[in-house]
This record gives structure tokens, C-alpha cells and sequence, in this order.
């Protein structure tokens, strides 16, 4: 049985250990899953095995979910002070913070993303998820409200109970905190699924968070395969809402578990396809710099990744250049080197996947301008990938591919009339066209628009179905701000104020001060 690992790392940007017991974390202990799975974890940079941890069934998600209904009755829910959640969340992160390069280099090691950009940007948005919504935890707040002379109505804001918190594997801890945190925060207990391919940091998280304070029980993670643990979740009757984070198509059967079971709530963050629309007027260099940190930022494997880029055709040539020479100078290879760029794809169905996009794009006559190879000989690693002459309905324009490739188009005037080049054909458009062109998918979860024009930014932003809308940079989710999709890109809010919706039930409370009838 798989108990304790330790992950040795003798790298140029970090040495040292980590070890951690990989099992399963129910009711505030490391047990084994009843039935003594495991999965064998492999390291996307060399395609090679380098540990197997445990793996939870249908029934440890059933005991994780018992565990969290009896801590959230006994110890947790109402009978905690938010001061007091506040507390421990607060320690989370502090932890945490003290352990940014383990956690970064577990991330590197088993993501392939590389050590730099988690041990910069994924693990201290991490300690900061955990404090802002420390922040919000005694600020969880109904109103009063006038309703008859004889009457005092007002409003409390409760915990739902149990949250099942199901992440993906792009950035396994950080979208997991951003349940996390706000369901702790608003005194529910939660049971969390990390995915199968990327268990580690949540597992190490396990030991932080019995120093931090939680009572067992009010914590429980359960990785597993999405079939049976993540659908267990969907379909359980003591689960009372699930906080989902992956792709359309699982957010579909989350639905309809909820439905069939106990119509719990449901909150979905799903897969994107957004739209950057880049004016004439606009910083070249800039629009170039985010372009590319748009859609290659870990190795494209971004939902809100800008991979579909519009360019007016006054600035498409030296737009197209620029971001040529960029993508070029991109460095692929280790993760833990420091000039590292680019890592690999996080798995070898994911490297046939985004190839398999690749030829359909040159199937479908668009021309591969850059990449679209592999790099190096082992791991799945892709070339930064560029294609151009795009027509609206190709495959690589309308779905999700989830790697390093960017579809790049070009339109005419704003006033005037949107220009597809399709090898020797010209397609004109007006530019509502460029527009509808933007919302032609699906999909609605970010978009981006550069202009030096506020008039014209607010316009074009304000028409484009998205859940957020960056002016003249891009892939930049505001810890303050709601973030979460439109249309098929989800429900509900992840992120800010808003996202505390997810986490309570609303009651209304009457008191009777007039004479009784
Ligand atoms: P995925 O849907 O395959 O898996 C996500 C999680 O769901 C995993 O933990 C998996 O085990 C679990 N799962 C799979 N089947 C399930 C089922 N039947 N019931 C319950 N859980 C199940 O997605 P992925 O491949 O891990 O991640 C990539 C996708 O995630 C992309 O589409 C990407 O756009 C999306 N994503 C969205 C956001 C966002 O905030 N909108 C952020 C990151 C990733």
C-alpha cells in the first residue's frame, strides 16, 4: 500500500525534499481507500512513471461525505464564529506561503508547468485566496428589511452544509483553493477531488491543513478518477452542492448527477475560446507581449487562453512579425530550468489531442505558419503553434484545443468592413461581423481588446458574451473580481464577492411584534 513519499528535487532552481503521506485525508486522518487503489503518476516532461499514490472509490467518497455532514453538524457550520474560520484560514495561508518552493516544485514535477511561474504566480495566489476570503469570513452578512408595521423581516446568510470541490489539472491547487476558500469561509465542510493526473499539491496540502486548525471532518481529500469518485460526488445524497472546475462536457454530467440525486446545487467554471481583438491604434508591442502571454502561458493550457486573435489590417503585418519572432524565442524544455519557458503537455492523451487539432487545421486549409510540431524526443512537449487564413467554422476556431495554438485573422476598419483571407479568397464582413465573429462559439468565458480608443473599447468589450473583459492586456483573473463564464463556459462565480453566493443559503426570518390575529 501506498503510504509516505518523498519527492527528492536536485534541480538549478530548487533542491530539496518534500515528504507527505499520499493517501487518502478523510475525517482528519491519512487511510487507505477501501478498495487499495493506486494510480502511477507520470512526469510530462519525460513521459516516465515517477510514483503511484492512492486513489478513492465511490465508497471513500461516501465516508469522506459522512465524516463532513457529522464535522459540519458538530463542530463546524453555525457553531463556529467567523473570527474563528477567519483564523484558520489565515494560518492556511501563512503555511502555505512558508512552503512556496515545495509546493511549486510538486506542481512543476507533476504538472510540467514550470517551477518559476507556480513558485511566482500559482502559489502566492494561493496564500492570497486564502486571506481574502479570511477576510470575508465575519463579514458574511443578510440585510433588514421593511415589511409590514407588525412585522421585522431580515435576511442570514448560512452555510449549505457539505460542498464536494472537483478541480482540474491545469492548476491543480489553485483552482481547488478557490472553492476551498470561500466554502470554509462561509462555514461549510468540504470534500475535495483533485484530478487524477495531479494529486500532489493537494495532498501536501493535507498535512497544513491539520496544523492550521481545521476540525477533522471539515476537510476531506479524496483524489480519484473522474468516473467513479468525481461522478460519486455528482450523484451523492449527503453532498449538498458541488463546486466543479474542468471541461464542458464533465460540467453536463455534474448537472445531470445533481439532477437525478438530490438537485443539489451546482457551480461550474468550464472551457473557453476567447476572442482577442486587437485595433489599428493599439500598442503593437504590447498587444504583441500579451498576445503571446495569452495563449502560451502554461503551455496553453489556460482556459481563458486567448487563442483566437483578431487583428485589423493596418498593424496585421507587423502584428504578425512581432508575434512570430515572440513565439520563436519561447524556450521549451525542463520545468526546473531557469530560461525555461514552455513546459510539456501534461499528458500523452493531451499531446495527441492539441496535435490532432493541429491537422485538422492544415486538413481544413488553414495555413500552419509556426510550430505545430513536437519538441525534443522525449515528453510531450509542442512547438508554439501559429495558424493563419482561418475561416469562422474550422474546428481550430471553434473548439476548446487546451495547448500552445493561436489562430490568428485579420479585419479591415472599424467602420468600415471585416476581412477573412482565406489563401486567395477574401471574405468581407462589416464590423459588427468581427463581432459576431467573437461570440460564434459556444463558449463565453473572457475576451480581450486592444485600442487606444475608450470609446471604442468599452463598445467592443461590452458587446462581446464573456465573463470578463480585459482592456489592452489579457489572462488576468482579479482575486476582487467574479470570475466565471457565459453561455457553455459555466454557472455561477468563482472569485470576489460574488463567488460567496455559491456558498450559502439565503433565509428569510419574520418576527411577529404585533398583536396576534
Ligand atoms: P475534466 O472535465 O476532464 O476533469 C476535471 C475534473 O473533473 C477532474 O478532477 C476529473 O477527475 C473530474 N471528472 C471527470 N469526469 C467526472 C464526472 N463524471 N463527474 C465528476 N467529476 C468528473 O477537465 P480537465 O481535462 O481536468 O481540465 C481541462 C478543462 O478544464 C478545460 O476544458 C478547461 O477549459 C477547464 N478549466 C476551466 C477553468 C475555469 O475556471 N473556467 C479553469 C481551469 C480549467
Amino acid at each position: 500500500m501506498v503510504s509516505t513519499c518523498t519527492y527528492q528535487f536536485d534541480t538549478p532552481v530548487y533542491k530539496g525534499a518534500v515528504t507527505f503521506p499520499t493517501q487518502l485525508f478523510i475525517d482528519g486522518e491519512f487511510v487507505d481507500p477501501v478498495n487499495k487503489g493506486t494510480i502511477e503518476l507520470i512526469n510530462p516532461a519525460t513521459g516516465k512513471p515517477f510514483t503511484r499514490v492512492s486513489v478513492g472509490d465511490r465508497e471513500d467518497i461516501e465516508i469522506a461525505a459522512q465524516a463532513a455532514r457529522k464535522a459540519f453538524k458538530e463542530h463546524w457550520g453555525l457553531k463556529v464564529s467567523g473570527a474563528a474560520r477567519s483564523k484558520m484560514l489565515h494560518k492556511l495561508a501563512d503555511l502555505v506561503d512558508a512552503n512556496t518552493d515545495n509546493f511549486a516544485a510538486l506542481e512543476a514535477l507533476n504538472v510540467g508547468k514550470t517551477f518559476l511561474s507556480a513558485k511566482t504566480q500559482d502559489i502566492p495566489t494561493i496564500g492570497a485566496l486564502l486571506r481574502y476570503y479570511a477576510g470575508w469570513a465575519d463579514k458574511i452578512q443578510g440585510k433588514s428589511v421593511q415589511t409590514t408595521p407588525d412585522k421585522i423581516g431580515f435576511t442570514r446568510h448560512e452555510p449549505i452544509g457539505v460542498v464536494g470541490a472537483i478541480a482540474p489539472w491545469n492548476f491543480p491547487l489553485s483552482t481547488l483553493i478557490m472553492k476551498l476558500a470561500p466554502a470554509l469561509a462561509c462555514g461549510n465542510a468540504v470534500v475535495a477531488k483533485p484530478s487524477e493526473f495531479t494529486p500532489l499539491s493537494a495532498l501536501f496540502l493535507c498535512t497544513l491543513i491539520r496544523e492550521a486548525g481545521f476540525p477533522p471532518g471539515v476537510v476531506n481529500i479524496v483524489p480519484g478518477y473522474g468516473d467513479t469518485a468525481g461522478q460519486a460526488i455528482g450523484e451523492s445524497m449527503i453532498i449538498d452542492k458541488v463546486a466543479f472546475t474542468g471541461s464542458t462536457l464533465t460540467g453536463r454530467k455534474i448537472m445531470e448527477a445533481a439532477a437525478k440525486s438530490n438537485l443539489k446545487k451546482i457551480s461550474l467554471e468550464l472551457g473557453g475560446k476567447s476572442p482577442s481583438i486587437i485595433f489599428d491604434d493599439a500598442d503593437v508591442d504590447q498587444a504583441v507581449k500579451w498576445a503571446i502571454n495569452g495563449i502560451y502561458t502554461n503551455q496553453g493550457e489556460v482556459c481563458i487562453a486567448g487563442s483566437r486573435i483578431y487583428v485589423q489590417a493596418g498593424i496585421y503585418d507587423d502584428f504578425l512579425q512581432k508575434f512570430t519572432e515572440g513565439a520563436k524565442r519561447l524556450s521549451l524544455g525542463d520545468p526546473f530550468s531557469p530560461g525555461t519557458f514552455q513546459g510539456p503537455q501534461i499528458s500523452e492523451r493531451q499531446f495527441e489531442r492539441v496535435m490532432g487539432y493541429v491537422k485538422s487545421g492544415q486538413a481544413e486549409g488553414a495555413t500552419l505558419h509556426l510550430g505545430g510540431k513536437r519538441h525534443g524526443t522525449e515528453g510531450y512537449f509542442i512547438q508554439p503553434t501559429v495558424f493563419t487564413d482561418c475561416t469562422p467554422n474550422m474546428k481550430i476556431v471553434q473548439e476548446e484545443i487546451f495547448g500552445p495554438v493561436a489562430a490568428i485573422m485579420k479585419f479591415s476598419a472599424e467602420e468600415g468592413s471585416l476581412i477573412f483571407h482565406v489563401r486567395s479568397i477574401t471574405v468581407i464582413h462589416g464590423v459588427k461581423e468581427v463581432i459576431e465573429q467573437a461570440n460564434n462559439t459556444p463558449y463565453g468565458l473572457a475576451c480581450s481588446v486592444f485600442t487606444k480608443d475608450i470609446d471604442r473599447a468599452m463598445r467592443v468589450a461590452s458587446s462581446i458574451e464573456a465573463g470578463t473583459a480585459w482592456v489592452n492586456f489579457s489572462n488576468w483573473p482579479d482575486l476582487g473580481l467574479p470570475f466565471g463564464g457565459f453561455k457553455q463556459s459555466g454557472i455561477g462565480k468563482d472569485l470576489g464577492e460574488d463567488a460567496l453566493e455559491n456558498y450559502t443559503n439565503v433565509k428569510a426570518v419574520l418576527i411577529n411584534i404585533g398583536i396576534r390575529i
